[in-house]
């Protein structure tokens, strides 16, 4: 029996893939995602914040409106010591335009407004349709999924996330993901509401842990917490009551509402936080890796969604304007590659460290270049 085809499959309907989808799609590409989750994923229990170029990204293929109706603004943030004593307090982003706020909101949320874009947009998207493995060859690669169809395009793209398939199929010796150092915790309360200002997210750097909460409009208190410790056994929502007891106790040490907000919660999701510092090979000729499959970075910046969105635009943007495949994903991993190795980077420097984190390097492309690549309208250097 003969299989689909199209131009473009994504393995993936999650951040990356959706967002891909969208890109591709404005590009004028035919595009099919295949999502191995049988229905839109249910929630993993994390918030997300979405940055200012995350969102400027986002608009460069109309889904800025639809992801900002999920979620709540965050307009500033105020950082506290373990005394509570207020460091620095000051505006978030690009704030003045309501489509390039950060944007607080659940992951699930954040799937769930892409993936109805993507179908809002007639394009493709199939659930309980997992990618199991790929044919390359000279004219095309065929993606097998796990109910025995086959989609054929001139291009795969893997969207399938941190523990990726689609990473080892190019690369076979490929390295998984480390453990980052750090624990991590989320939470949501209503029990529990600190004196807040609207919009505003408050970071504590505590003796114990790293702590972050904001209020919601309807008055619901998102926080979450970062320890630096050995890696949890295991991860998911109700961590053990030990757990949960050693977490409240860290906090309870700083003049914060943290520990109060930690007590007043019900259910808590423990994790750990992972990345990848090196991925070596991001393509073949007909496959190609993006968002965390690629380059995984522990959540401390808070950019991994973001980082998949400007993905998604400069992978568009390439396919757009390069004369052939293979010249648009050389000069997409020469764009891609040292803005996310920074972020990993970056990201790794605050979650190891105790104390403050060690300098970087400058960042590999000014505000202004990222600037340039993500418009859509301005050809690619
Ligand atoms: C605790 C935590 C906190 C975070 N906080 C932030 C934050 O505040 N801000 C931020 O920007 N980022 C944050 N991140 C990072 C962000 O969640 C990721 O960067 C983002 O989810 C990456 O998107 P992705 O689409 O690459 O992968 P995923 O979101 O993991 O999506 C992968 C998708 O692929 C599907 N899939 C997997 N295998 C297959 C297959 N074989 N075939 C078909 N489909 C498949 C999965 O079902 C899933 O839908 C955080 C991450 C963690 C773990």
């Amino acid at each position: 029996m003969a299989g689909q085809k199209t131009q473009v499959v994504i393995a993936g309907g999650g951040i990356a893939g959706t967002a891909a989808a969208l890109a591709l799609h404005r590009a004028g590409l035919e595009v099919v995602v295949c999502e191995a989750h049988p229905r839109t994923a249910g929630d993993l229990g994390a918030f997300l914040t979405l940055a200012s170029n995350g969102m400027r990204a986002l608009g460069q293929f109309g889904a800025a409106e639809a992801v900002s109706r999920a979620g709540f603004d965050l307009t500033s943030m105020s950082a506290l010591d373990e005394n509570g004593t207020e460091l620095v307090s000051r505006p978030m982003g690009e704030h003045e335009d309501p489509l390039t706020r950060f944007r607080c909101l659940r992951w699930s949320e954040l799937t769930a407004a892409l993936q109805a874009e993507v179908v809002a947009q007639g394009i493709e998207l199939r659930h309980g349709a997992a990618l199991v493995s790929a044919r390359e060859e000279a004219d095309g690669v065929t993606a097998e999924l796990a109910d025995g169809s086959t989609v054929t395009a001139q291009l795969l793209v893997g969207a399938d996330g941190l523990n990726s398939g689609v990473r080892q199929m190019i690369d076979p010796g490929a390295a998984g993901p480390r453990y980052a150092g750090q624990r991590v915790f989320y939470g949501y309360t209503k029990e529990f509401v600190p004196p807040s200002v609207p919009g505003r997210i408050t970071m504590v750097r505590g003796r114990a842990a790293n702590f972050g909460y904001t209020v919601s409009p309807e008055g619901q208190t998102y926080w979450f917490a970062r320890q630096t410790a050995d890696a949890l056994e295991h991860v998911g929502t109700e961590p053990s009551p030990q757990l949960r007891a050693e977490l409240a106790e860290g906090l309870r040490q700083d003049r914060t509402p943290a520990a109060d907000i930690v007590a007043a919660t019900g259910g808590i999701l423990a994790t750990n936080a992972r990345d990848l510092p090196q991925v070596e090979k991001w393509h073949s000729e007909r496959i190609l890796i993006i968002g965390d499959a690629a380059h995984a970075a522990s959540p401390a910046t808070g950019q991994g969604a973001s980082m998949a969105f400007e993905d998604a635009v400069v992978l568009a943007k390439a396919l757009r304007d390069s004369e052939n495949q293979s010249d648009a994903l050389k000069e997409y991993e020469q764009l891609r590659r040292p803005r996310t190795e920074y972020n990993i980077a970056a990201s790794a420097a605050m979650t190891g460290a105790s104390g403050p984190p060690p300098k970087l390097p400058p960042a590999p492309f000014s505000d202004e270049d990222v600037a340039r690549q993500l418009d859509w309208e301005t050809p690619l250097p």
